[in-house]
């Protein structure tokens, strides 16, 4: 009840949640009442949480914050929802995003932009919360969940979680099923969870992760007790900083947080070394190719006939073209045009197999250093703070936008676990993250590194 009065009250501002669910959310608390009594309780017995609107909740609309898929309501639950309520974990409602989880700022839903509960001192203007899982990060850090589900194709929820102040992690690929979650790009899409604490974080992969024999890419190994990997030193431990991270233009405040976060890990007995990721200039026009490439593909199902809307046409194939015309937004044509265009006959060579080259070249870096005994990786999490709604210059230029995801983007393509975690704020008084990544299936590793810093 107090979660959807803070709903009520503060949503409206912020449009962090574009379906509640108070109905659904009391009749599942009464069952973990239930559960409680009889001594059956779950890990997550009781606890709100905020679901992002990609994942597939049955009989709840799930519309990607797309008009494409307007009224969907799933009669399947994806598995990584499946698993929370499983724990005992209830739903409050459907969380806001970029359209097909395609944009950095929260800008391209279909429902309006998400407002980011935090401001610049002394100013009144509207910041984003990032994208594009902006009202997973927004609800979250604004206190109407306790916890909320979010997924990362090439930084959102990093992003998003470095730009609310709040701790954000992108497992391993392969770590959670996704089935039932809307493809965006399949080779590069994991689902993870956005919490107020790395203690919270770990708590909520534990029960989001499993092996899923409905998505063969999901992994068959154990899922450790991530929250007892917290505390203690971090003696004996590598860290690796990446020389090619210092980008040009990097403002001096990133700079400075990148070297207070290399001394709190040092203090708690790592030590640090220098690394090299040579390719990692190539990662973002890499990114660029593959995930629309795969894009253009899983989006061609939304043809008006099998899902949400349909605007009709003279004969079939126009209905198809009434219904994509009126039901994507602009970034996701861009995208759509995008990879088809790399994938079509004459520039598949050179644009769709050349990505899938760099990004192995991109993977091997990453493989070096851990070879070499690093056992994680620090780097900032975003190259600036949250900026404004509405910004002209990023609306103008789509590239530019492109540039927020320059330090997520690897760890996507060489399919790592990476963390965002707050690390101070800048001088405007608004929230900073680092991030770390890991080897493999370390998950462990960045829960008891990060706890250090946040
Ligand atoms: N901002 C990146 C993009 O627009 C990443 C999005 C994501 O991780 N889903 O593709």
């Amino acid at each position: 009840d107090a979660y959807i009065s803070a709903i009520d009250a503060a949503n409206g501002a912020l449009n962090a949640y574009v379906t509640v669910t108070p109905e659904k959310a009391r009749d599942m608390a009464k069952a973990s009442d239930a559960r409680l009594t009889d001594g059956k309780a779950g890990a997550l017995e009781g606890i709100p949480l905020g679901i992002k609107d990609l994942f597939g909740t049955e009989g709840v609309h799930t519309q990607a914050c797309s008009h494409i898929l307007d009224g969907f309501a799933p009669r399947y639950e994806s598995t990584v929802t499946q698993n929370l309520w499983n724990d005992g974990a209830v739903m409050l409602g459907k969380l806001n995003m970029d359209e097909f989880a395609m944009g950095s700022s929260n800008e391209s839903s279909y429902f309006g932009p998400v407002k980011n509960p935090w401001r610049a001192t002394g100013s009144n203007a509207d910041l984003v919360p990032g994208g594009s899982s902006g009202g997973s990060a927004a609800a979250v850090a604004a206190f109407l969940c306790a916890g909320a589900t979010a997924t990362d194709t090439g930084g959102s929820i990093r992003q998003p979680a470095a730009f609310t102040g709040t701790v954000g992690i992108k497992p391993t690929y392969g770590r959670c099923s996704r089935w039932g979650i809307v493809a965006f790009a399949s080779s590069l899409d994991q689902a993870g969870p956005i919490a107020r604490d790395v203690r919270d974080a770990a708590i909520l992969l534990k029960s989001m992760a499993s092996v899923d024999a409905k998505d063969t890419t999901s992994v068959d190994l154990p899922v450790p007790d991530y929250e007892t990997a917290l505390g203690g030193s971090l003696k004996g431990m590598k860290i690796g900083i990446p020389a090619e991270y210092r980008v040009e233009g990097m403002p001096e405040e990133i700079e400075a947080l990148w070297r207070q976060g290399i001394a709190w890990l040092k203090d708690a007995g790592a030590e640090i070394v220098d690394i090299s990721l040579p390719h990692t200039k190539y990662a973002l026009p890499a990114y660029y190719i593959v995930a629309p490439a795969e894009a253009s593909s899983n989006l061609a199902r939304y043809d008006g006939v099998r899902y949400g809307l349909r605007v009709d046409g003279k004969d079939i194939a126009d209905m198809y073209e009434q219904t994509r015309a009126a039901g994507f937004g602009q970034e996701v044509k861009r995208r759509i045009m995008i990879g088809t265009y790399v994938l079509s006959a004459g520039y598949y060579d050179a644009y769709y197999l050349r990505a899938q080259k760099v990004r192995t070249l991109i993977k091997r870096d990453f493989e070096t250093a851990f070879h070499a005994g690093v056992d994680a990786i620090l780097t900032p999490a975003t190259p600036s703070s949250a900026f404004g709604i509405a910004d002209q210059e990023l609306a103008a230029d789509p590239v530019k936008m492109y540039l927020n995801d320059i330090f997520t983007v690897t760890v996507n393509m060489a399919g790592l676990p990476g963390i965002a975690v707050p690390a101070g704020l800048d001088a405007k008084g608004l929230p900073l993250g680092l991030q770390l990544i890991g080897r493999p299936f370390e998950e462990e590793t960045l829960f008891k590194t990060a706890h250090v810093i946040e």
